[in-house]
């Protein structure tokens, strides 16, 4: 099972197109501009199963946050293993191979931009401006300008956490600022080149879909092995009842004060619901916890500090302490991942079915 978990990006690129044409599936790699450390190609790959033209489509990606990218590219390859067939007529399963391969080649959770893309896809009314109550005031804690100091952090962290309370600062820090191009969840200035490809392809190849299936697989929040299923649609709404009825309690909106995550702006789901503005779209976030959010913040931030001020050569690849904190080496964990990424997967196909059934009942009335 741990061997579904490649190495690195060119690794489980390899593998993930070796495995779509095994599988009998079509191929598209769409280039990002940027290149990798020895600079290779970057690309985002789709694999595709089912009609061309489908009307109901499941959708599971990986990677938005690239160093997160091991753990739901290790999902799809051991799906791909396991063979994906018989995909109903007028269906088509879609898997997409990491959205930010720039993060996942340079081992950072951030795109060539610096650019959170879960914090990018801002709607046509939402303007790339402003940061949350909290955030400016914290960026020199947020943002040391410097590549290294002599500091207490946890202890930092800890007044902080007890000044405001874990959801307010969650909320604070981590839901998206558009003003500090160098610093922590920075989510652009435009729709960052990955995402707007990955919309085009949308627009291009599911015009025809009435019904869109969404798991995108991330790592860092929550209990070590253990994953929520976030939803972007607010509680009381028919999309998260839905999901709700599905997936079950693992379903939890973006209320900090209620579940491991924070409401965000901008998230990636966005460029579905623009590609498909007419289909009705169940979308969840399959977030698997790794280790306390403090240890994980204080790499996040001491990466970004070597990588904007820290000496030596800019491009070099500092993000080693994240694979750590994002794609832990620990078998429970890498199981307990490949486990409930499968049953994410067989609970989608069932909600898949379950609609498509209501459909033909509502069309033979
Ligand atoms: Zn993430």
């Amino acid at each position: 099972m741990e061997t579904c978990f490649s190495e690195d990006y060119f690794t489980a690129r390899a593998r993930f197109r070796d495995a779509v044409l095994r599988a009998g599936g079509d191929l598209t790699a769409l280039a990002i501009t940027s290149k990798g450390p020895g600079g290779e190609d970057l690309t985002i790959d789709i694999g595709w199963f089912g009609a061309e033209r489908p009307k109901r489509v499941l959708v599971h990606s990986s990677g938005v946050h690239g160093v997160e990218a091991f753990a739901g590219a290790a999902i799809q390859l051991q799906w791909l293993d396991e063979g994906i067939r018989d995909v109903p007529e007028n269906c088509a399963i879609v898997l997409v191979h990491v959205v930010n391969p720039y993060g996942m080649a340079w081992l950072r959770r951030v795109n060539e931009h610096n650019v959170d893309l879960n914090r990018n896809c801002l709607a046509p009314e939402e303007a790339y401006a402003g940061a949350p109550d909290g955030y400016n005031a914290l960026d020199g804690f947020l943002n040391p300008p410097s590549g290294s100091s002599r500091e207490s952090f946890y202890l930092r962290a800890a007044w902080l956490i007890w000044r405001f309370g874990m959801p307010a600062l969650k909320q604070a820090i981590a839901s998206g600022q558009y003003v500090n191009p160098k610093g922590l969840f920075f989510g652009g200035t435009s729709l960052e080149e990955g995402p707007r490809l990955l919309r085009q392809f949308m627009r291009d190849r599911m015009g025809h879909v009435t019904h869109l299936f969404g798991i995108d697989v991330h790592t860092g929040l929550g209990p070590f092995g253990v994953d929520t299923l976030l939803a972007t649609d607010v509680p009381g709404s028919p999309a998260f009842e839905t999901l709700h009825a599905t997936y079950g309690n693992c379903v939890s909106s973006l209320d900090p004060d209620r579940s491991p995550a924070y409401k965000a702006k901008g998230t990636y789901d966005t460029i579905f619901r623009q590609a498909l503005p007419d289909a009705a779209v169940y979308f969840v976030v399959q977030e698997f916890g790794t280790y306390p959010i403090v240890r994980v913040f204080r790499a996040l931030r001491a990466e970004n500090r070597r990588r904007h001020f820290g000496a030596g050569d800019p491009n070099r690849v500092v993000g080693s302490e994240l694979v750590d904190v994002f794609a832990p080496r620990d078998e429970y964990w890498r199981a307990a991942v490949l486990c409930r990424g499968r049953a994410a997967i067989c609970d989608a196909l069932h909600l898949a079915a379950l609609q498509l059934e209501l459909l033909l009942k509502s069309n033979t009335r």
